[in-house]
């Protein structure tokens, strides 16, 4: 069974297109995966935290992983991209953050599903607009979540 799952890429270290864009490839390639759209790239300034700007972007997948399965194959993309964790909010060569799984919920040690802090982020909302504006998530619809993020600037790439 095939589930569409929507993944959040980050990247402010090194080429950080070139990763973000390698990335969805690396998520293509997984078993069972395929990546059915991708958003533009997007510019963004660091939240919590100094350091590069970010470039970010949300993909879109069929996928036929579990969720669990899926987060462990995003983390291993990360590995092969040298993503280091030395403190909360580093900067970072690749984060893939599970955003999306279906309509499931899922909230244990490992994963917690939808992304707890999606709905308040502006580098999310924004590209995950562009792939589906009818989405509503339970905080409530793109339209007036992205409203409410209009202190955090974006910036579209072309
Ligand atoms: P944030 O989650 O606020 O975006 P982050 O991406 O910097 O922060 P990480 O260091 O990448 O945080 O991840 C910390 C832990 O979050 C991971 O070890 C992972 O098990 C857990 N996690 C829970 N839910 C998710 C999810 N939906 N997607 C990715 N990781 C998740
Ligand atoms: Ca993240
Ligand atoms: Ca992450």
């Amino acid at each position: 069974m095939s589930v569409v799952a929507y993944i959040g890429l980050g990247a402010n270290l090194g080429d950080a297109a070139a990763s973000v864009q390698q990335a969805v490839r690396d998520i293509n390639d997984l078993p069972g995966t395929t990546v059915v759209e991708t958003s533009s790239l997007y510019r963004t300034a660091p939240v919590d935290a100094n350091g590069p700007d970010y470039t970010n972007a949300v993909t879109k997948i069929h996928t036929s992983l579990s969720a669990h399965a899926l987060l462990r194959a995003l983390q291993g993309i990360e590995k092969q991209h040298g993503r280091t964790r030395p403190y909360r909010n580093a900067p970072r060569t690749l984060d893939l953050d599970l955003l999306l799984y279906g309509e499931e919920t899922v909230d244990d040690a490992e994963l917690t599903v939808p992304h707890p802090r999606m709905h308040e982020r502006a580098f999310v909302l924004h590209p995950l607009y562009e792939l589906n504006g009818q989405l509503v998530l339970k905080q409530g619809s793109l339209h007036e979540l992205i409203a409410r993020c209009v202190d955090q600037p974006i910036h579209r790439l072309r």
